[in-house]
């Protein structure tokens, strides 16, 4: 009797939350349903909340805000109780320059808002200016999103994880001598080099709006890792200018490299159904033994930078389509600049990892929830704003050229392993230690609730 009535309570929108929504009626009701699908991997979810508190800067439409609004969707919905949760530390400077030029970083560890019109030919050598912007804790940011990926991978090659978790990863267009599009250091990158010490074949897959550029670039000579992006393609109209379908690898990487180009306005329908008749035969042909799934935000409808009509549900399609391959999985956010939208997709997505079904209604006990308003549901309509332009025609003749390419490859290739890139540096003991009991602090499910009660917000991070 007195759950039911906890139940009714709890999902009442109309009753007063400031005397119904409390704690302890809320919480005891689960706000999503297991699934019991025949595939039960271990998640783990990789989030520092530090990551979250940069700013890029006034108007800017990269707002590491939407982390926070991403963590505070999964505990409302309760989902850390399907995952393990983890504190990453940052990155180091070690694991970073596995990468990266020592210069490139050690400017982004120099460069400050108040030293910067110092620096003005580094400026410009770096390619520093209005999409990648110097702001307070630049570096400590890069060090903060960065580590995440890392100890995602970190679980993964221990066996820890089946499917790794981190949402303020995925920066795909990070080059090794500079920023672009947002991106300083490639998180992706870093992981996939970590990744290759013990897997054999990664595959890339990026469904973002944007190319996956600089993933591309820094494997486009090898056959250990095959990429292939989803994106909009506009030749130099459109950011970054690249990712043609001709744009297939060099070398001994010629042929790992697949772009499927996409012209404005796509929809759910034609995107999934593209999306699985490449990746299908691409998993079957290259035999990945991990997969790097980026999760860009931006191909949503109604994304601030937006030119798909995709849904969330149609998003998440493809995530559970790539997941039901049951490799290992490394999953990293990316791209995507309506905040709400962002949080909302990224929660689903880390529903489907978890094989849980989430109610459509947003918990009452969201902060911010006012946010979400009018509908305040986690699948709003997105799709319908812009005109499909991806005809039956262009999109049997891309995949009729991608599959094509496909045949060159001739199964998967085997792998020399005096390739494989030296260890990244492990964690000291002491910071294992202070991990571990921050980690026990976090496990304390009352603690990580009221946590999130407690976070504040900065009015104005959720405008568009
Ligand atoms: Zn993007």
């Amino acid at each position: 009797m007195s759950l039911k009535w906890t139940n009714s309570i709890a999902n009442t929108n109309d009753i007063d939350p400031t005397f119904f929504n409390d704690y302890k009626t809320t919480v005891k009701t689960l706000p999503y349903e297991d699934l019991l699908t025949s595939y039960q991997p271990n998640v783990s979810y990789h989030y520092n909340p530090d990551a979250s508190n940069y700013h890029y800067g006034v108007g800017h439409p990269m707002k590491p805000f939407r982390l926070k609004l991403t963590d505070h969707l999964i505990i409302s919905y309760q989902l850390y109780k399907k995952m393990d949760c983890y504190l990453p530390r940052p990155a180091t400077k070690e694991e970073l320059l596995e990468f990266h030029d020592e210069d490139f970083i050690n400017f982004l560890a120099t460069i400050t808002p108040e030293n910067s019109n110092k620096y003005a030919q580094l400026l410009k050598k770096f390619n520093i200016g209005d999409d990648c912007p110097v702001f307070d804790g630049i570096y400590d940011y890069c060090k903060l999103y960065a580590g995440g990926s890392l100890d995602a991978t970190r679980k993964l090659i221990s066996g820890m994880s089946d499917i790794a978790i981190n949402w303020s990863g995925g920066l795909h267009h990070g080059k090794k001598r500079e920023p672009s599009g947002f991106c300083y250091v490639n998180d992706i990158v870093l992981s996939i080099l970590n990744l290759l010490r013990y897997y054999p074949r990664v595959l890339y897959i990026d469904i973002d709006l944007h190319h996956g550029d600089g993933v591309q670039e820094a494997f486009y000579t090898t056959d250990r890792v095959m990429t292939c992006s989803f994106h909009k393609y506009d030749g130099m109209e459109f950011f970054p200018g690249t990712g043609n379908y001709d744009e297939v690898g060099i070398g001994r990487g010629k042929h790992y490299a697949i772009n499927v180009p996409l012209r404005d306005g796509i929809d759910d329908d034609t995107y999934v159904k593209l999306f699985k008749s490449i990746i299908e035969p691409v998993i079957s042909t290259f035999q990945p033994s991990v997969i790097v799934q980026q999760c860009g935000a931006d191909s949503l409808g109604h994304d601030r930078l937006g030119r798909f009509n995709l849904n969330i549900k149609g998003h998440g399609e493809c995530v559970k389509f790539v997941k039901s391959f049951g490799l290992p999985m490394l999953v990293v956010g990316g791209g995507g600049y309506t905040p709400k939208n962002v949080s909302r997709l990224w929660c689903y997505e880390t529903s489907i990892m978890n094989d849980v079904q989430l109610d459509n209604k947003l918990p009452n006990n969201l902060p911010f929830r006012v946010f979400f308003n009018p509908d305040c549901t986690l699948h709003p309509n997105l799709d319908g704003k812009f005109e499909n332009k991806n005809n039956k025609k262009y999109l049997d003749s891309i995949r009729i050229q991608i599959l094509e390419n496909l045949r060159f490859l001739n199964g998967a290739p085997s792998v020399r392993m005096d390739e494989i890139p030296p260890d990244l540096s492990k964690l000291t003991e002491e910071e294992e230690k202070a991990i571990h009991d921050l980690n026990e602090e976090m496990e304390n499910e009352d603690d990580r609730y009221l946590k999130m009660q407690k976070d504040d917000i900065r009015m104005g991070e959720l405008e568009d």
